[in-house]
């Protein structure tokens, strides 16, 4: 038999030798290299996600009352509207205006007033479903989006929140002040716009108001 010399010259078994000695580490340590930088990466996308999450957040929430903003708003109407085509199921908006609010505000300044909109923000999100979506639509007024079974009707939740905002405390600053709203209630329908919709909620929020305030009106 030939020796092992033979079949490995000691010269490249040398090579070879110094080959492992030299890569081995440099594998190891560049393998723990790009083991660091992709958990670094992995934290900055993390951080990345939770920051766009908060900006996504503050970009669709109003600041005053926490209550989805009005671009958010109609955002999620339209959600639920494509919802419509897909089940046995109707949207409902109920357009609401606290009712002689200005009052408050002269009355008791401008803090109290912001006050009764974070109070409204919050016992209506209280009282109302979760699957009811409550909207900042601007100053004192709100838009609700009710999913509703067919055959069900659609103030019922509206005129549990009013029973309630005339039994609860609104304001901390003034317990016993009490505030009503109107209300214009319009069906989505799957053949006009949302905005559409939305001026027919208006135009019966504003029979409401000359009907005498505190009521609702179906458009
Ligand atoms: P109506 O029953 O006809 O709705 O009477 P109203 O007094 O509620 O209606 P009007 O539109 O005359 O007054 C609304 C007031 O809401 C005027 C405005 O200064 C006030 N307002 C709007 N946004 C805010 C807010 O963020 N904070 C406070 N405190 N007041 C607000
Ligand atoms: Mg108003
Ligand atoms: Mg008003």
């Amino acid at each position: 038999t030939r020796r092992s010399s033979d079949l490995y010259p000691s010269k490249i078994e040398l090579i070879h030798y110094i080959f492992v000695v030299v890569t081995v580490p440099v594998m190891a340590y560049l393998g723990g290299q790009i083991a660091g930088m992709r958990n670094r990466l992995k934290a900055q996308k993390a951080e990345l996600a939770v920051a766009l999450e908060r900006i996504q957040e503050m970009a669709m929430r109003d600041e005053l009352t926490g209550l989805i903003n009005r671009r958010h708003g109609l955002q999620v109407l339209q959600e639920y509207k494509t919802l419509l085509k897909r089940n046995d199921l109707q949207v409902w908006v109920a357009m609401i205006d606290l009712d002689h609010f200005k009052r408050i505000n002269d009355t008791w300044g401008h803090g109290v007033g912001d006050e009764v909109l974070q109070g409204f923000a919050k016992q209506s999100t209280q009282v109302l479903r979760s699957a009811d979506v409550v909207v900042r639509w601007g100053g004192e007024e709100f838009l609700i989006v009710m999913l509703e079974d067919s055959g069900v009707n659609p103030n019922a939740g509206v005129e549990r929140l009013r029973q309630h905002l005339s039994d609860h405390s609104i304001s901390r600053s003034v317990p016993d002040l009490r505030v009503g709203f109107s209300a214009g209630l319009a069906r989505c329908l799957a053949t006009e716009t949302i905005e559409t919709t939305i001026d027919r909620a208006d135009a019966a929020l504003y029979q409401a108001k000359n009907l005498g305030r505190n009521q609702s009106v179906m458009a």
